[in-house]
């Protein structure tokens, strides 16, 4: 296996599937079947889940709520997710533990990083919910924060997408998908990999982050094996 720790960031869109709004299991449950094959390689993996398919602040606000409070309620749609996951998950068997930036500590626990260490270490699955707790902020950018604080040596970004392409593919039939970019090719042409912030803090600290279709069946224990199954954004 190339990687021993990676953090996969799972989008809130990728847990709806087909449907407009909210989680289907069938999906949920194909995601968990293709962690445990990653688990059982033995590569510790810990997952920062979005939001999206419940509630996005941004957009709330734009149609007028307070921008903070729309925010938070986008945090706490996070955990319902990471709650969804980790009941599929568990249902096959694999301990996870889901650690939440907002302490809710009837349902989860709260957010220590060393504790989050140590589950990967014992071989648990660790969810990171409720983003990092601020808002202003994104699950992407939580996702590169928490990979730096873990030590992961990889992002995983599980998209619909099969990588980063010069144009869109919907459109273009002539786009062209780049097999790696560089961070500061990202920034500077605005490429829709993940917010600036992520990226930013991802090249700062020198995290690789690979871009791959989570919907095409072995993709996350092909990219933790190092093979090219999307863009590969680095120095
Ligand atoms: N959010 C936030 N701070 C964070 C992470 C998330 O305020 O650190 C809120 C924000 O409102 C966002 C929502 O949670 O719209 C859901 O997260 P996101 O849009 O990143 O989810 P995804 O697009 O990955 O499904």
């Amino acid at each position: 296996m190339s990687y021993q720790r990676v953090l996969l960031k799972l989008s809130g869109e990728a847990l709806m599937g087909d449907l407009g709004y909210g989680i289907d299991p069938a999906v949920v449950g194909t995601i968990a079947q293709e962690i445990k094959d990653v688990l059982q390689a033995g590569v510790q993996l810990a997952i920062v889940v979005g939001g999206g398919n419940i509630f996005r602040g941004v957009k709330a606000s734009a149609a007028g709520m307070d921008r903070a409070t729309a925010d938070y309620i986008g945090m706490i749609a996070t955990v319902m997710n990471a709650m969804t996951l980790q009941d599929a998950l568990e249902q096959m068997g694999i301990p996870t533990r889901v650690l939440t930036a907002i302490a809710m500590q009837e349902v989860a626990e709260p957010y220590i990083r060393r504790r989050a260490i140590r589950h990967l270490e014992k071989g648990r699955v660790v969810i990171f919910g409720a983003g990092s707790g601020n808002p202003f902020f994104t699950t992407d950018t939580t996702a590169a924060l928490r990979a730096a604080e873990i030590d992961a040596e990889v992002v995983f970004k599980a998209t619909k997408v099969d990588g980063v392409y010069d144009s869109d593919p919907k459109t273009n039939p002539k786009a062209r998908r780049f097999t790696t970019l560089t961070y500061s090719h990202v920034l500077a042409e605005d490429l829709k990999v993940m917010d600036s912030t992520a990226i930013a803090l991802c090249k700062d600290n020198n995290i690789p982050i690979m871009i791959f279709d989570l919907g095409v069946s072995g993709n996350i224990v092909r990219a933790i094996k190092g093979e090219a199954v999307g863009t590969l954004v680095g120095e």
